[in-house]
C-alpha cells in the first residue's frame, strides 16, 4: 500500500512539472490571399476615383446609402440565385457566436434593396436614387484584375421602368471613366428578356447546348442544368466557340421587353456613347431582367481576355423576390481596383490635395506649446500649414520649409510667444516682419493672396 502511495506522490509531482504546452502559429505578416493593403502611394489614384464618381452621382441627383458588410447569407442566396458562382463557390459565410449564419457582401445590390423595403422607401418620390461605395468579397481564384477583397463603387435607381433610367446609368459609368482619362471604353450591351420571355428562351438555349454537350467543359454541363443562361459567358475557348452559334436572347424577346431594348439604344445614339450589342452577355447574378451591360476599356490587347471595369442591368424582379412590393429597378457597378489599375497603365492624373503653402516653425519649450493652438486657428481659417513639431533646431525645420517650396514660414521663438507676436517670413525675398497674434490670420491670407 506504502509502495503505491509512493508512486502516485510520484506521478502527481511529475504531473506538476509540467509546463503548459504553448503553441505558437507562425504569424504571417501579409493579408489573407487576394487581398491587398492600398498604400498612401497610391491613394492619389482611389481618391481621384471617388471624387468623380462621387460628383457624377450627385450631379444625377443620386444620395449616399451605406449598408453593412455583413447580411444574412439568405438575403444573397435568394436574391443572387442559388445556381450561381457567387453563391456556389465564393460567398465567405460563416455562423456568428449567436449561431446567426451571416455572409461578407459579394455585391451591394441585394442589401440596398433589402434597406429600400425595410425602411419603406417604396413611398418616397421615384426613382429612388441612392449610390455607395465600400468593399465587397468573393472567394474566387485571385488573378490580375480579380481580388478576394475588391472595392465597388454603384449606383442603384428603385420605381422607374422606362428605358431612358438605363440609358443615365450607362452614361453615368462611362462619364466616369471617360473623366477619370480612360476615353477608350466601349459599352456592352444586351436585353435577357423577363421571366416571361426568358422562359422560352432558356428552352431553346437548353436544347442547343444540348446538341453540343460533348464539347462544353465540366462546369458549364452543370450550368446546362441550372443556369444555362451562364454558358454564354464561360471564358473557357472550347465554351466560347460552341456559344458563337447560340440562339440570341435578342431574337426571342417579348414585345414589351423589345421596345424597351429599342429605345434603350437609341438613347444611347442620342448620347453618342459607343456601344456594342453582345449577345454572349448575360451577367453572373439572376437578378437581371431586360437590360444587361458592361464596360470594357479598349487598351487591353484584342483577343486577350479583357476584364470589365464595370457592369449592370436592370433587376425588376429582385424587390419582390426580397418581399418587397412589385418595383422595377437598375443599377450599375464600377470596378475601382480594375479603374485604378487601368489609370496606372495610361499614366493618368490622380488627385492631389491643395499643398501648404505655409510652413509654422518653433524654438523652445513654451513657443512649442503655443505653436499647437496657432495650428489649429489656421487650420480653422483655411489656411493649411505644414509642420515638424518634433524638431528643436530652427536650421532643420528651416530646411523642411525650403524643401516644402512654401511662400510663408512663421516663425514662434520664445520671445515672440511671451510677446504675443509671430515673425513672418516671405520666403521668395527672404523678408521678415514681427506680427502681433492676433493679427496673423488676416496677414498670412493678405500675403496668400499677393
Ligand atoms: P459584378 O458585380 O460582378 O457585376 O461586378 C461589377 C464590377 O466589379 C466588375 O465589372 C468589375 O469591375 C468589378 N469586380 C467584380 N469582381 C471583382 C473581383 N473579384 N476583383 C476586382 N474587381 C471585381
Amino acid at each position: 500500500m506504502a509502495k503505491k502511495n509512493q508512486a502516485t506522490k510520484k506521478v502527481a509531482k511529475t504531473v506538476k512539472k509540467q509546463k503548459p504546452v504553448e503553441i505558437k502559429e507562425e504569424l504571417l505578416l501579409q493579408p489573407p490571399r487576394g487581398m491587398r493593403d492600398i498604400l498612401p502611394k497610391d491613394q492619389p489614384y482611389w481618391q481621384q476615383v471617388r471624387r468623380v464618381s462621387e460628383k457624377a452621382a450627385a450631379d444625377f441627383g443620386y444620395r449616399r446609402i451605406d449598408t453593412p458588410i455583413v447580411e444574412f447569407t439568405n438575403l444573397f442566396t435568394r436574391g443572387i440565385g442559388t445556381g450561381t458562382d457567387i453563391i456556389e463557390k465564393e460567398m465567405y459565410s460563416f455562423t456568428t457566436k449567436g449561431g446567426e449564419k451571416v455572409s461578407l457582401r459579394p455585391e451591394f445590390t441585394a442589401g440596398i434593396a433589402r434597406s429600400y423595403i425595410q425602411n419603406g422607401m417604396q413611398v418616397e418620390s421615384k426613382p429612388v436614387k441612392m449610390f455607395y461605395i465600400g468593399p465587397c468579397y468573393r472567394y474566387d481564384r485571385p488573378q490580375e484584375g480579380r481580388f478576394r477583397e475588391f472595392f465597388q463603387f454603384g449606383c442603384e435607381a428603385f420605381g422607374e421602368q422606362d428605358a431612358i433610367v438605363d440609358a443615365q446609368m450607362i452614361q453615368m459609368a462611362w462619364r466616369i471613366v471617360f473623366q477619370l482619362g480612360i476615353k477608350n471604353v466601349t459599352v456592352h450591351v444586351n436585353s435577357i428578356g423577363c421571366p416571361g420571355c426568358r422562359k422560352q428562351y432558356r428552352n431553346l438555349l437548353v436544347s442547343y447546348f444540348e446538341s453540343k454537350r460533348q464539347k462544353l467543359c465540366i462546369d458549364c454541363k452543370k450550368r446546362l442544368e441550372i443556369n444555362p443562361l451562364r454558358i454564354l459567358d464561360c471564358k473557357e475557348d472550347k465554351c466560347a466557340q460552341v456559344a458563337q452559334n447560340a440562339p440570341q436572347s435578342v431574337d426571342h424577346l417579348c414585345e414589351d421587353c423589345r421596345s424597351h431594348f429599342k429605345d434603350l439604344l437609341e438613347y444611347l445614339d442620342e448620347l453618342e456613347i459607343p456601344f456594342e450589342i453582345d449577345p454572349n452577355l448575360v451577367r453572373g447574378l439572376d437578378y437581371y431582367t431586360k437590360t444587361v451591360f458592361e464596360l470594357f476599356a479598349g487598351s487591353i490587347v484584342e483577343g486577350a481576355k479583357r476584364n470589365a471595369l464595370g457592369g449592370g442591368g436592370r433587376y425588376d424582379g429582385l424587390v419582390k423576390l426580397l418581399g418587397g412590393e412589385d418595383t422595377p429597378a437598375v443599377g450599375f457597378a464600377i470596378g475601382m481596383d480594375r479603374v485604378v489599375n487601368e489609370m496606372k497603365k495610361m499614366g493618368l492624373k490622380t488627385y492631389h490635395p491643395p499643398k501648404a503653402r505655409v510652413f509654422l516653425a518653433q524654438l523652445g519649450s513654451f513657443a512649442k506649446k503655443k505653436s499647437l493652438r496657432m495650428f489649429e486657428s489656421l487650420e480653422r481659417n483655411g489656411i493649411i500649414v505644414a509642420e515638424s513639431f518634433g524638431r528643436g533646431s530652427l536650421k532643420s525645420q528651416l530646411k523642411i520649409a525650403d524643401r516644402l517650396k512654401v511662400d510663408l514660414t512663421l516663425i514662434l521663438g520664445q520671445k515672440e510667444a511671451i510677446d504675443g507676436t509671430v515673425i513672418v517670413k516671405e520666403m521668395a525675398s527672404g523678408m521678415q516682419e514681427i506680427v502681433p497674434s492676433v493679427k496673423l490670420i488676416d496677414e498670412v491670407k493678405k500675403r496668400l493672396k499677393k
